[in-house]
């Protein structure tokens, strides 16, 4: 289950980019089907690593992105979720020319919340 390490190494980059104190709610990244990510296991993972972290509870959100293939033969691309299909033309190789990408897409951020014993004047 490769899903752990990923979560973990995204964990880790959205805490470096979290403001200090700050509570992260929502979590989006956008991961090419290549990667073969399964969703539910991807959210399990997250869970066990953000436990104790400043990402505790947060939601990580998965915009799967299909495969772009491209034909050498015509020069056509288009978009799939099956690697190696034919091209209309009739080749029958195309190459995949993305699905792996892995990018941290937004997070959305809980301001502490002002409390109500905030400022101490007298
Ligand atoms: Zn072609």
């Amino acid at each position: 289950m490769h899903e752990f390490s990923i979560a973990e190494a995204l964990a880790t980059q959205v805490i470096k980019h979290a403001p200090e104190g700050a509570r992260v709610r929502e979590v989006e990244i956008r991961v090419g089907v290549m990667r073969g990510l399964e969703p539910e296991a991807m959210a399990m993972s997250w869970e066990a690593v953000t436990a104790d972290s400043p990402l505790e509870g947060s939601i990580l959100r998965m915009d799967i992105q299909p495969w772009a293939v491209s034909c050498s033969a015509c020069g056509r691309t288009w978009t799939s979720n099956v690697p190696f299909n034919v091209c209309a033309c009739g080749n029958e190789s195309p190459s995949p020319a993305g699905g792996d990408e892995l990018d941290l897409i937004s997070m959305t951020i809980e301001e502490d919340e002002p409390s109500s014993a905030g400022k101490d004047d007298q």
